[in-house]
């Protein structure tokens, strides 16, 4: 194992566009070996680094991880000599939980420094034209959290922003009204503030209590008399929304259009000579450990869109758990090294301790998650452990399809492009103008949407 020592950066990633991230961020970003994020930071901009990452946000089912498995795994990395990014959507100290885990690195011993970001609240602010502060109007502005509801604090400021409202916009101006509240206070509620599907309403907390409409999260409520600065031609409201299938929409300008970015797996000239000295580097000997199907299939074309050669694994040791991985590598040309029979981690651990499976660098390919048993038994056996995300699976995967509408136009690049889009959207709305990059893709968008 590497003698260096491991370094944790604990990084804010803005609001939501990818763009409202710091210099420093962005370098540190590209230099780090493992980015671990969160829910609210979107995977357009986690996309554009080539380290190993690690999703920690909430999933519907019970493979999220909690604080504590959190604060493990950024300690695990960093112990083993990486340089760990922590990336935390808005910034990491305003209801970010960024003390609890600098407490713990301090509590370790690991080095660390602080990026912020760009919280949620400024945001909203400068996309929506509601100012936080006026001269003569509003002279002071607190951040408060909206939840649990019950608690809910209404300090002495000109101006209030409640984060964390994710339950209906009623229930929260109730809460408020009760704690003394004028009906007549003007609000905005910004949902998805900074995204492509931001969201304003504006009123009276009178109004909203009327408004059964539930809000959509992530989403913000401000209170005050700068409120009224709202107009409906806000800036960021007036842009056009586009969705470009497949290329970096070079062609629109930024003036006028939001890009929304729909990938489409096509390869990029400058990637593959970054991705595979990064994977040279980062997991030369290493044992890759596949524990079902789909974990063969993403990780073959991850390594396609990649542009990796197999050739350049030609050190790893290929291990399979199932018949069923087994039989999937296999149509991939490639004969595993080791056949585990286990399916279920415990069987896993169970089958590789008594196989004397100790000093690997086991990297198992999968959708990031991390399952913390797994991690902790290899680990026991002096293995170091390390999730290859190569696809995206559950809240994110969700949360990142495009909702058409809020969108304007939609661009292709290439007739593959326009067959991957028709296999997640089986329709194009009628008033969204489609263009394409040739008469090729024309075609192929005609006969997939327009039979
Ligand atoms: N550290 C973050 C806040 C995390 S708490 C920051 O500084 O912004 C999560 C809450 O932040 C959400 O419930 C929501 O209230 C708010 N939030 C984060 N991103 C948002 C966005 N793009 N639009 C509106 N609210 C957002």
């Amino acid at each position: 194992m590497s003698e260096k020592k491991g370094y944790v950066y604990i990084i804010g990633a803005g609001p939501g566009d990818p763009e409202l991230l710091t210099v420093k961020a962005e370098r540190v970003l590209h230099e780090v070996d493992v980015i671990l994020y969160d829910n609210l930071v979107s995977a357009e901009l986690v996309g554009q680094f080539d380290a190993l990452k690690i999703y920690t946000g909430k999933r519907k089912d019970k493979h999220h991880f909690e604080q504590d498995a959190i604060n493990e795994e950024i300690v695990r990395h960093a112990k083993q000599g990486r340089k760990v990014a922590r990336l935390k959507g808005g910034d990491p100290y305003v209801f970010g939980r960024g003390g609890e885990e600098i407490a713990f690195l301090r509590k370790h011993g690991i080095e660390y420094e602080i990026i912020p970001g760009i919280t949620a609240a400024q945001g909203a602010s400068a996309y929506t034209e509601i100012p936080l502060t006026i001269r003569h109007v509003s002279s002071s502005v607190a951040f408060c959290t909206g939840h649990p509801l019950e608690k809910i604090h209404v300090p002495d400021a000109d101006t209030i922003v409640y984060y964390m409202v994710a339950s209906s916009a009623s229930e929260v101006s109730r809460a408020l009204i009760k704690k003394g509240k004028e009906e007549t206070t003007k609000v905005a509620i910004v949902q998805n503030a900074t995204r492509y599907n931001q969201k304003v309403f504006t009123g009276t907390l009178g109004e909203l209590k009327n408004r059964d409409k539930k809000v959509v999260s992530p989403a913000l409520l401000v209170l005050g008399e700068n409120i009224t600065e709202f107009i409906e031609d806000y800036w960021f409201g007036k842009k056009k929304r586009v969705l470009i299938a497949g290329d970096r929409g070079d062609r629109y300008e930024k003036e006028q259009y939001v890009i929304v970015r729909y990938p489409c797996n096509e390869l990029r000239e400058d990637d593959g000579e970054n991705i595979c000295t990064k994977i040279e580097d980062t997991f030369a000997e290493m044992m890759l450990l596949f524990c079902d199907t789909s974990a063969v299939r993403s990780f073959f074309s991850y390594l396609q869109e990649n542009g990796i050669d197999i050739h350049d694994l030609v050190d790893a040791t290929f291990c399979t758990a199932g018949i069923a991985a087994s039989a999937e590598i296999l149509k991939h040309g490639v004969l595993p090294d080791l056949c585990l029979d286990a399916v279920t981690p415990e069987d896993i651990v169970r089958e590789m301790a008594a196989l004397g499976i100790t000093g690997e660098n086991i990297v198992i390919p999968g959708s990031g998650f991390c399952n913390e048993m797994l991690v902790n038994e290899l680990t026991a056996l002096s293995n170091s452990v390390t999730f290859l995300q190569v696809f995206f699976e559950g809240a994110i995967g969700a949360d990142e399809r495009v909702d058409l509408d809020f969108i304007d136009e939609i661009y292709f690049s290439s007739p593959a492009c326009a067959e991957k889009f028709r296999r997640n959207y089986k329709t194009i709305p009628e008033n969204i103008t489609v263009t394409t990059a040739d008469t090729k893709t024309r075609a192929m968008y005609k006969k997939l949407f327009k039979p």
